[in-house]
């Protein structure tokens, strides 16, 4: 027998070749196009479809972002999807799985700052990496559909959605304090400084800046994407950070007057039952009024000053209820509505403005934060809630009183009408008094603000819109997009954005009027770009439109989408609320973008994550060069549950290569023995096993088969590491066996085993499936597993009695004989015919049947 050697770069690289050649994974857009032009790949022959919600599917991996080359984590996200849209396909559904490139953004601008080199080149370069390497790792893309955001062909039906939102309303233009990267020179959305107050981007300390900026309306659909979570499968944990960053609470807005300037101070309370314990009024440090309040009052320089230095500090540091509490008083008084007092206003930067209005009613008796503040400025500090079965006492002292108090409890100290009411209550009341009295409403107030989608950067989509000195603000005709990127010479920002210095390209005609007209010169965030590309992926070579509805239809939503949980808010609110306002506008017929949704976990190096800096990061192209890329992806996935963390191990990567090779070799040697070598000599066909095996044969079966039912089962679940192992045990007992089962039963064996782990290691088992059958493992449906040869975990247990069959009862597989003595003795057949009888002997064999001999 010859020598059989598992060579993984020559396997791979002849069945990447085929499915180049024969373009397998493309699918077209009518299910009858296939048909008619015979390509595509052919419809499994049956198949259950179990697990696909019609005969339609599209799994997505969110598209990266081309920098470099791919890094391990890309290899771990498009495993995970390769392995559904196989499973998929397997399961017979077309399945849409397409690939693009989020090719605008910062580091491209940031290279081309350093060097000179168009960021357009360098992106390209990448792409033509991360194409090398996709292909390199076998994955299963329609590249017909291939695209990338920094593409006019693309970003020109980016610019129309901007406008059709922009006719809508849901795109405005407002001066907005905003937070200003220094380094990067470049405005930032909320979401991209963190914690700390630092640029998510470069790290840099974030500054705060006031400027015209673009807007999308995205809190006109809070609520919507507040409740529409209820309806999609994405995992709680993504759910519950959403509905944080959505923010939703309920309360009451309620306006205090500055009878001093002749203005109303709107607030928003969830405790409007303590409006009567209101002593003070604070107003954030960027609140827009906060210069013009303290102007002309003694407090005009100290609260200047203080105002520019509270913007340097973050929102943490800023909200922490311990740190102490320091703020200027603003010269000025406000009425409280309720009781008509006149209390203090503040400024101090324990009010944040992105929460409500940007300005509080303090109630320090019941307010930790604001208990603090009195305390430091010596204000007065009110009760006015007790709690429950507390003794009406009188006040005490602030601090010695158990206040502040926080709970609920019964109204006080407030006015007769409330007095003594629960003040759950009471607040329903007072809400109904101040609406009745035109002082304030019931009001939901979101965490969430509109989306600022301006950068004063090269590298994004051209913001289609003109300024013209007759007819002000005018969007660029449909007919005349794309507005194409010029080339420059500077990528410099310098406090505007590079565009500003393309004076041919931002000087042009009003097309309204005829007469000159200057540019926008911010773009896009680039968070814009990947808010809609699974859209276009559908309808991707579209010239006349971003897509033929008809296409939507046949893809969308999104069935299954792969990405990092990294993306839990950004990417996917923003996704969400395109779709939403895209559906508003009769351009789609769904509200939701991606019906479920799958996070995987990171992959660490010697615990902790990879990075250039630390020396531990394992590149996904060395890895495939060593050990071939079958084996690092099955690796990858059998290391951990996938959407867990794990921490890559040499030693691993080598115990699944060991295997493959094995998987293999065994699986060579079986073919030869049987004869058949590959589609071209004459195959063995589909094998079915042996029609009744016995023994070591019955054993093998039915080891396969359990393997059938595991990694089905283990696949809809997204278990893809015990799958493998399961295929691993397969083998095991296949190795075992091998010398003293029949050939058939091999052959069966090794081919369930290389068409369960296809979706893992495509190459190496369309390579075993083809020695053992001749035929193409991606065309079979998906195995099926055999009830009758599957060991459940109960079985039938036969109760004889003096060697008759009396009665049949389940029983558990790992039941006792003792068990099973006690489950005969009660079957209510047995019972009748042992009765007034005596057992005399018990005979168990387990697995079968219990015979009790009777006298
Ligand atoms: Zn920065
Ligand atoms: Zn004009």
């Amino acid at each position: 027998m010859a020598e059989h050697r598992y060579d993984p770069h020559e396997i791979e690289s002849r069945w990447q070749a085929v499915w180049a050649d024969e373009r397998t994974w493309e699918v077209s857009n009518e299910a009858s196009a296939d048909a008619r032009e015979g390509r595509g790949s052919r419809a499994p022959s049956g198949g259950a479809r179990a697990g696909v919600r019609s005969s339609n599917s599209y799994v997505l991996e969110m598209l990266p972002y081309p920098s470099g080359e791919p890094h391990i984590g890309h290899l771990k996200c498009y495993s995970v999807g390769d392995a559904i849209a196989h499973f998929h396909r397997r399961l017979g559904a077309r399945v849409l799985h397409p690939m693009g490139y989020d090719a605008f953004g910062l580091p491209a601008e940031n290279h081309a700052i350093k060097t000179g080199v168009h960021p357009r080149d360098s992106t390209a370069e990448s792409i033509a990496s991360f194409q090398r390497q996709f292909r390199s790792w076998g994955i299963s893309i329609d590249w017909s559909r291939e695209l990338a955001t920094c593409e006019p062909s693309y970003y020109r039906w980016t610019q129309w959605i901007f406008l059709e939102l922009f006719r809508a309303g849901l795109a405005y233009r407002k001066e907005a304090a905003v937070k200003w990267c220094p380094k990067d020179q470049t405005v930032l959305a909320n979401e991209q400084v963190d914690a700390d107050g630092h640029c998510e981007r470069c790290g840099a300390l974030v500054e705060v800046k006031q400027l015209e900026q673009w807007f999308f309306r995205i809190t006109d659909y809070a609520e919507r994407l507040l409740n529409d979570l209820d309806g999609i499968e994405w995992p709680e944990h993504v759910k519950t950070m959403q509905r944080n960053w959505i923010g939703r609470s309920e309360g009451a807005e309620v306006t205090f007057r500055c009878e001093a300037i002749g203005v109303d101070y709107p607030v928003f309370t969830t405790r409007p039952d303590t409006l009567f314990g209101a002593t003070f009024f604070v107003m954030a440090p960027e609140h827009p009024d906060v210069m013009r309040l303290a102007g002309g009052t003694q407090y005009e320089q100290a609260v200047h000053d203080y105002v520019n230095h509270a913007l340097n500090e973050t929102n943490e540091e800023r909200g922490n209820a311990d740190k102490p509490k320091t703020g200027v008083p603003l010269g000025r008084t406000v009425t409280n509505p309720v009781n008509g007092e006149q209390i203090p206003m503040y400024v101090a930067d324990y009010v944040l403005m992105e929460y409500g209005t940007g300005a509080i009613m303090a109630v320090p008796g019941h307010d930790e934060r604001d208990h603090a503040f009195a305390t430091a400025f010596e204000l007065p500090i009110r009760r006015v809630i007790f709690p429950p079965n507390a003794e009406r006492a009188v006040e005490a002292a602030p601090g010695e009183d158990g206040l502040p108090y926080t709970g609920d409890g019964t109204l006080v100290n407030s006015h007769p009408d409330f007095d003594g009411l629960p003040n759950r209550e009471a607040l329903g009341a007072i809400v109904a008094w101040l609406d009745r009295e035109g002082k304030g409403h019931a009001s939901v107030n979101y965490r969430l603000r509109d989306w600022l989608v301006s950068r004063q950067r090269y590298w994004g989509t051209p913001i289609p819109i003109l300024y013209c000195e007759g007819c002000g603000m005018v969007p660029v005709p449909d007919e005349q997009l794309p507005v194409e990127l010029p080339d420059i010479e500077d990528y410099t920002p310098r406090g505007r954005s590079p565009l500003a210095a393309a004076e041919e390209w931002v000087n042009t005609t009003c097309p309204e009027c005829g007469g000159a007209a200057r540019r926008e010169t911010d773009t896009m965030d680039t968070f814009v770009d990947s808010s809609w590309y699974f859209l276009r992926y559908c309808d991707a070579r579209n010239d006349s439109a971003a897509w033929d509805p008809a296409a939507l239809r046949e893809w969308m939503p999104v069935d299954q989408y792969i990405g990092g949980v990294e993306h839990a808010i950004l990417h996917l609110m923003y996704a969400r609320f395109f779709t939403k306002a895209l559906a508003d506008l009769g351009h789609l017929d769904f509200h939701e973008p991606f019906q479920a949704l799958f996070t995987q976990g990171m992959v660490t190096k010697d615990g902790s994550k990879m990075s250039k800096s630390k020396g531990n990061v394992v590149s996904p192209a060395s890895i495939v060069e060593r050990v071939g890329s079958d084996t690092a992806r099955a690796y990858i996935l059998f290391v951990g549950p996938p959407d867990q963390d794990a921490d890559w191990a040499d030693e691993g990567v080598d115990g699944v290569h060991r295997f493959l090779s094995r998987l293999w070799r065994l699986s060579a040697e079986t073919a030869e023995r049987a004869g058949v070598s590959g589609a071209a000599s004459s195959p063995g066909g589909e094998p079915t096993g042996p029609v009744s095996p016995e023994g070591d044969d019955l054993a093998l079966m039915r080891k396969a088969h359990w393997a059938i039912d595991k990694v089905s089962g283990d696949l809809r679940r997204f278990a893809f590491n015990t799958a493998i192992a399961a295929v691993m045990e397969l083998l095991n007992d296949c190795s075992r066996l091998r010398e003293s089962v029949a050939l058939e039963t091999m052959r069966f064996s090794l081919a369930t085993a290389a068409s369960l782990l296809f979706p893992f290691a495509p190459h190496v088992c369309a390579d075993i499936y083809d020695l053992l059958t001749g035929e193409r493992v991606w065309e079979q449906p998906w195995p099926q597993a055999e009830e009758a040869l599957l060991e459940r975990d109960s079985y039938e247990l036969v109760c004889q009695v003096n060697g008759k069959v009396r009665d049949r009862v389940q029983a558990s597989s790992d039941a006792s004989p003792e068990a099973l003595k006690e489950l005969c003795r009660a079957a209510p057949n047995v019972v009748a015919h042992v009765e007034g009888k005596q057992i005399v002997k018990e005979i168990v064999v387990p697995g079968k049947l219990v015979n009790f001999v009777v006298r």
